[in-house]
């Protein structure tokens, strides 16, 4: 037996990418005393993005090994997001400062186009000026996000005074608890602990209320309780606040004023399905919510007598599919926001595998509400033959337009005259979206249609999130559904065909001035029938509504 040479073969290379020492040390310095949890990945992404301005890859790789992951896995997950941006180690470091225009429907029609030109035509400092999907602050069209500061009815001279100022940071949000106590916050938490409710007559009452999920998909809440509280423990509370439809601005304004409430409806959830685990995911365009949420978690364990489940909270990184329920799920795992097949649904197999109770915002800022002022105070609120109540983002071509608290029955003529203000001068109601860029588009002709689940279904439509967009005799609904469909490009996860290739398809199609209806309508189909997720499914609505609607402006 010959003995083995020490010597190198000359082509001889380590495997894999060389590790850089520094880059090693600085990123083991910034998570110095952080779990080294692979579900935590996107936190310490925009951990290393926040202190270098953007992620080399050797900051990755360095992250890579100190989560004892592979490099794809990493790589994979920080280019999936919009906000991560991932450069070449010898790339010179990016502005600190990037501006954010966001170029979604209401935008759009206030002039986002124009308004992209300006400052691009402007070197301001040299920020990058990026285009980008709903920023959720629809009521103040046109926004531009400079840094972490909304600047909203945005101009050239606005975001140039924040850019000059250095005025890049959000503004806080009042978050008290002592103020909410003292309208007797809590003490139906309080109750519930003390045995004066049973976790059975809190879903009894919402089932009397006919409370529905407030999200989009509308699934009756007391119903999926009853059906996570069945599951075998342990069990797991999901909260999503990652509303990204574009005209959906809810979510926002209602956690502006109600933090506490959404956290005492958390907390019910979690006693009545017997839960000591919850996340909340909350979209990184929010982060004065973050910032609030924390708060108001902090003075939850430090101020009361009673113990929280562990309440994690997660943030978003820029992509709308994560507000997909199972997505969402992924993404708080660490991973890439890919929708997940179903069966299982993730009230039986959720998040880390178990069975899961997710909610949207609104939804759990009712709970309190509903079961302090009971079923019947709710369905009292009765129009148009539907009952119940529900926020309304309303934006577009009317003079007020902003959040509204309204009658799940109200339609889009009474919502214009009660609560926007009328249209604005000059400007004659011509269609809306009802349900925001997946909802579809209706015309003038159908605004007399109570704006409720259900009701829009038989003219293709749907209410969603209940993000109404309103648009004039001024605009075009070929425009408007061009730009939804483009939205569903940029953000289609890319998991299935019909949908990856589908909506980029049908958005160059839809830029000829006579639309090919047999194609467009044909992929649409395929797109409805073999799309895994409602991002798909629901990406040809606007395209199919003009065709029915507004043929006149494509023919
Ligand atoms: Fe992803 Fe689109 Fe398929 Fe949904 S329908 S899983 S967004 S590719």
């Amino acid at each position: 037996m010959t003995k083995k040479s020490n010597k190198r073969n000359k082509f001889w290379r380590p495997k894999g990418r060389a590790l850089d020492v520094q880059a090693q040390a600085q990123v083991a310095q910034l998570l110095k005393g952080k779990p080294n949890r692979p579900d935590l990945l996107i936190e310490y992404l925009h951990l290393i993005q926040d202190n270098f301005a953007c992620l080399y890859k050797k900051h990755l790789h360095a992250l890579a090994g100190w989560l004892n992951i592979s490099m794809v896995e990493v790589y994979e997950v920080a280019t999936f997001y919009h906000h991560f941006e991932v450069l070449e180690d010898d790339a010179p470091t990016p502005e600190q400062v990037t501006v954010r225009v966001c170029d979604s429907v209401s935008c759009m029609l206030a002039g986002a186009p124009d308004l992209i030109k300006a400052l691009e035509a402007e070197n301001l400092n040299g920020v990058r000026i990026q285009k980008v999907p709903c920023v959720g602050r629809c009521e103040k069209a046109p926004v531009a996000v400079v840094g972490q500061n909304p600047v909203e009815l945005a101009s050239l001279q606005k975001v140039a005074q924040a850019v000059t100022t250095g005025d890049i940071t959000c503004k806080d949000i009042n978050v008290s608890l002592e103020a909410y106590e003292r309208q007797g916050g809590y003490q139906l938490y309080r109750d519930c602990l003390a045995d004066k409710h049973s976790p059975e007559s809190i879903i009894k009452t919402l089932e009397q209320a006919q409370l529905r999920g407030l999200g989009g998909a509308g699934f009756p809440a007391g119903r999926k309780w009853n059906i996570v509280r069945n599951q075998p423990a342990p069990r797991w509370i999901a909260v999503n606040i990652d509303e990204g439809e574009p005209g959906t601005f809810k979510d926002r304004v209602v956690l502006e004023t109600k933090i506490h409430d959404l956290l005492e409806g958390l907390l019910i959830a979690a006693w009545v399905i017997d839960s000591t685990q919850c996340v909340i995911y909350i979209r990184d365009e929010y982060p004065a919510v973050r910032h609030a949420l924390q708060l108001a978690v902090t003075q939850l364990s430090d101020n009361t007598e009673f113990k929280l489940p562990n309440i994690q909270i997660r943030r978003g990184a820029g992509a709308y599919i994560c507000g997909e329920e199972s997505a969402m799920l992924e993404s708080i795992e660490g991973k890439r926001g890919l929708p997940r097949q179903r069966p299982p649904f993730i009230a039986e197999v959720g998040l880390f595998g178990f069975p899961t109770l997710e909610h949207n915002a609104e939804t759990l800022v009712w709970v309190p509400e509903i079961l302090n002022k009971g079923a019947d105070w709710y369905l009292s609120h009765a129009r148009n033959g539907r009952s119940g109540l529900r926020r309304y983002s309303l934006s577009g071509r009317v003079n007020k337009p902003g959040v509204y608290l309204a009658d799940a029955g109200i339609t889009l003529n009474e919502l214009i005259e009660e609560f926007g203000g009328g249209m604005l001068e000059g400007h004659a109601l011509y269609g809306y979206l009802p349900g925001g860029a997946s909802g579809g588009i209706l015309p003038a002709s159908l605004a007399d249609e109570p704006l409720d689940f259900d009701t829009l279904q038989k003219h293709g439509c749907f209410i969603g999130s209940a993000a109404v967009i309103v648009f004039s005799d001024q605009d075009r609904a070929r425009d408007v559904a061009l730009n939804a469909m483009q939205f569903f490009a940029h953000e289609s996860c890319g998991q299935c065909t019909p949908c990856r290739v589908g909506t980029v398809q049908a958005a160059e199609l839809m830029q000829a001035p006579v639309w090919d209806q047999m194609r467009l309508e044909g992929l649409a189909q395929v797109m409805e029938d073999a799309s895994i997720c409602g991002l798909g499914q629901a990406a040809p609505n606007p395209m199919r509504c003009v065709m029915k609607y507004f043929t006149h402006e494509v023919v």
